[in-house]
């Protein structure tokens, strides 16, 4: 049987996407090679790559003055390419931070690469939630571009508002929530993910870039993290990941058959409510997120009784529910429901949850 995949990433892929990935494997479009094989310039691998990416401009809406880069690197190398093709040695960008990761992207920068100004997003409110300030997402004037991480994978937190930074260029990692629901890509100077979290195997990287923002890289920028280099040789300046962008390929076809980004907001709303509400309504577990600013794709909670942990994870495992450790930063629990995850899965997380509560009450 399948388990219950609910961790934070590599993390679940459709069934359907494997299934198919698996059928053409040994034999892609009887070629008698499987994709895995053939180069990244053959006219079929080429035509596949292609048809990922506009597919990916269809269903996220991506306006035609930005290019989209198929990279590698993770997000961690976007954390350097960022500042290295757009921040001037002399100029400074604001770092908007809500978690572990836009404070990752932060530290890269200003060890690194220059003048990072951290703004300190999130606070503890009175009643004991952890709360987004959005007064403090404000940018100083002159500065290069702003940074935010719209879903923060490790604390829970997702920005479902988006600053006003006027003219400066919003830069956003959406590595964990990218295409969970429709996003005004104009809004943005640049949008970077890694493939996964949401959409496809370790390995691929994808920076949406506004054009105007190409080209300015500094001289030492390595060429293969130089937008205007990739974008210049269609993503293929040096090899790419091939296997995980025909595989993107593939997620995004499966995102366009089920209703694109909206019919996918619904379903990821659904399931959030039904786990939040749960957690709410127990005393035996707590969700530290204030309601208004709670991730729809990583569910963090904890045990009020935190000696229980090892059991608990124990006990889910044998329940086929996998991955439900807490990132080891923040300890506790965490359920990563991507868009892979149906409602269904969310159910049957629910109930082991009643029953373990259950099962330690006098
Ligand atoms: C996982 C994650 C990263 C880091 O990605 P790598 O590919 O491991 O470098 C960065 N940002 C967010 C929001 C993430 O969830």
């Amino acid at each position: 049987m399948r388990a219950w995949n609910f961790g934070a990433g590599p993390s679940m892929i459709p069934v359907e996407v494997m299934q198919k990935a698996q059928a053409e494997f040994c034999d892609f479009d009887g070629l008698g090679l499987g994709i895995v094989e053939m180069s990244h310039r053959s006219a079929e691998y080429m035509k596949v790559a292609a048809e990922a990416e506009s597919l990916l401009r269809e269903i996220m809406g991506v306006p035609d003055n930005y290019s989209i880069l198929f990279e590698q690197g993770g997000g961690r190398g976007q954390f350097a390419a960022i500042p290295l093709n757009i921040l001037p040695e002399d100029g400074f960008a604001d770092y908007f931070v809500t978690g572990h990761w836009s404070r990752s992207a932060y530290k890269e920068c200003a060890e690194r690469f220059g003048d990072a100004r951290l703004h300190e997003c999130v606070e503890k409110n009175s009643a004991g939630y952890y709360e987004i300030d959005y007064s403090k997402m404000k940018v100083t004037p002159g500065a290069t571009y702003a940074y935010i991480c719209l879903n923060e994978t490790v604390n829970g937190i997702e920005i479902f508002d988006l600053p006003d930074t006027g003219e400066v260029p919003l830069i956003a990692d959406m590595s964990s929530d990218i295409l969970t629901r429709p996003v005004d890509v104009s809004r943005f100077g640049a949008i970077i993910f890694g493939a996964q979290k949401n959409v496809a195997p370790a390995g691929l990287t994808v920076s949406i870039v506004r054009k105007d923002l190409i080209g300015h890289a500094r001289k030492y920028c390595p060429s293969v993290f130089d937008w205007a280099v990739l974008d210049k040789h269609d993503s293929m300046y040096n090899t790419p990941n091939t296997f995980s962008w025909y595989m993107a390929g593939l997620a995004f076809k499966w995102i366009k058959s089920i209703g694109g980004t909206t019919a996918l907001e619904e379903r990821n709303i659904a399931k959030s409510k039904l786990l939040y509400d749960y957690l709410d309504s127990s005393n035996f577990y707590r969700c530290q997120v204030a309601p208004r600013d709670r991730s729809r794709v990583n569910v963090v909670f904890n045990l009020q009784d935190e000696s229980l942990n090892a059991e608990f994870l124990a006990k889910s495992r044998e329940q086929h529910l996998i991955g439900l450790k807490g990132h080891k930063v923040l300890g506790g629990m965490r359920a990563s429901i991507y868009n892979a995850m149906p409602l269904e899965g969310v159910e049957v997380l629910v109930k082991f949850l009643k029953e373990f509560a259950d099962s330690h009450r006098a």
